[in-house]
């Protein structure tokens, strides 16, 4: 059987430890044996980052605009221990916040699901995609200690005219604390529209949820925009596509989320999907089993694992001791961008090799071999625990089968 040829190339990100060595054992025995892959290729380990003075990150992002389609490896965010330990120039941001930034995009997390590694909520099914808005709130906030008595008050003065709109904070007696957060109609627009261009992709209902009963003016905002952007653009191509776009309240939301059975979309400000993003891998099973997406709101996606560079096993493995890292995640954010460049390319050989390599992924795991990770919390009662690389080989195994039936 020939190779599948790509008409178009998808932007190819490589990275940092652990994930760089099992992003070389990916590409060499599960992809390159089968694609003539089409790749422009950025190095996005911290060494070249240095070299470049984080040109390449820039650099890979604008390509991922151009392109459309890009996967990425995990890479190091630098700190002062890692400054010394690579001898780095200086302290740069984290490539996610360089290229989340650069595309305006929003991140989708969602767990794969297998038998055998049941989720801690016996109810959940289907897998519940976390989007969380990556601009504003306390994360750009503006904070003051307040030492004594005094008054606190909110402040806005019109660019145009120069009038002052003063509201009250608080009427402080004591010493206490003040903050000042902020959001923006454009923000919180590209958002909603990422969101709902999601969920109509993936054929998945859309939650979306705030405290607005509580917040009526700042989340209220978030609700009403959503809730317009839903009626004007989005209400007729939802029903066509038989999904649903449901807001409520994120009291009323946890609960809801909790006697699911998955297969939704939940969109969540800031803060809260910081912290339920957080959660939710946890209650599904592993971090190692979690991908996640940038999609744009031009549409331009990159597909990663939502694990790190798993630095401790990368010590390991320099010093020659076996170590079972588990591949899942990376292999699927291969087969997430695969399947996306066969979408937009009309390439339905592409897509075809790529939903065989999940299933073939996932029947792997299924059959009892697997990762220590995994071999750990599974529920199945023969389990073979594989090294990194027999984990992969053990993979390609299934597919070379899977292909030829
Ligand atoms: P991490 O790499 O996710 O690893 C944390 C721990 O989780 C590991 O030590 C390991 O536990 C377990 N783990 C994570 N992924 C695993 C996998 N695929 N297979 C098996 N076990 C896995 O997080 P970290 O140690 O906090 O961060 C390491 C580096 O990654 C940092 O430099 C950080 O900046 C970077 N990072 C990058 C991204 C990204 O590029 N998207 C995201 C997060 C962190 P055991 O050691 O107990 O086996
Ligand atoms: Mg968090």
């Amino acid at each position: 059987m020939g190779k599948i040829s790509m008409t178009t190339p998808l932007v190819e990100m490589d990275g940092d430890e652990m994930t760089r060595i099992i992003w070389k054992m990916i590409k060499d025995d599960l992809i390159l044996p089968y694609v003539d892959l089409k790749a422009d290729y950025y190095d996005l380990g911290l060494v070249n980052r240095d070299a470049t003075d984080d040109q390449v990150t820039l650099d890979a992002a604008e390509a991922t605009k151009k392109y459309g389609v890009a996967v990425k490896c995990a890479t190091i965010t630098p700190n002062r221990a890692r400054m010394q330990e690579y001898k780095l120039k200086k302290l740069y941001k984290s490539p996610n916040a360089t290229i989340r930034a650069h595309l305006d995009g929003t991140v989708f997390r969602g767990p794969i699901l297998v038998d055998g590694i049941e989720p801690y909520v016996r109810t959940w099914k289907k897998p519940i995609m976390l989007a969380r808005h990556a601009y504003g709130d306390i994360y750009k906030n503006s904070e003051i200690k307040i030492g004594g008595p005094g008054k606190a008050e909110l402040v806005y003065t019109e660019a145009d005219t120069g009038i002052e709109h003063r509201q009250l904070i608080h009427d402080f007696s004591g010493p206490g604390i003040v903050q000042g957060i902020h959001n923006t109609d454009a923000s919180i627009t590209n958002f909603a529209r990422t969101c709902f261009n999601y969920a109509l992709a993936q054929k998945m209902d859309l939650w979306f949820s705030t405290k607005d009963t509580i917040s009526k003016t700042y989340d209220g905002n978030f609700k009403e925009i959503f809730q317009d952007l839903y009626d004007s653009e989005y209400r007729e191509k939802f029903e066509k596509a038989g999904i649903t776009y449901f807001y409520t309240l994120i009291d009323d939301a946890v609960a809801r989320v909790i006697r699911s059975e998955g297969g939704f979309v939940w969109a969540l400000k800031n803060y809260d999907g910081d912290v339920m993003s957080d959660m939710m891998a946890t209650a599904f099973g592993s971090l190692a089993m979690m991908t996640s997406t940038l999609v744009s709101p031009t549409g331009a996606y990159e597909y990663e694992a939502a694990h790190g560079t798993v630095q401790r096993h990368y010590y390991k493995y320099l010093n020659g001791e076996k170590e079972s890292t588990n591949s899942v995640a990376t292999i699927f954010a291969w087969t997430g961008a695969l399947n996306k460049r066969g979408e937009l390319d009309g390439n339905a050989a592409l897509q075809h090799f790529a939903k065989t390599l999940e299933r073939a992924t996932l029947d792997t795991i299924a059959a009892g071999k697997m990762t220590g990770d995994l071999a750990a919390i599974t529920t199945l009662s023969h389990v073979e625990k594989l090294d990194s690389e027999e984990f992969i080989l053990a993979i390609r195994d299934t597919l070379d089968r899977e292909l030829a039936e």
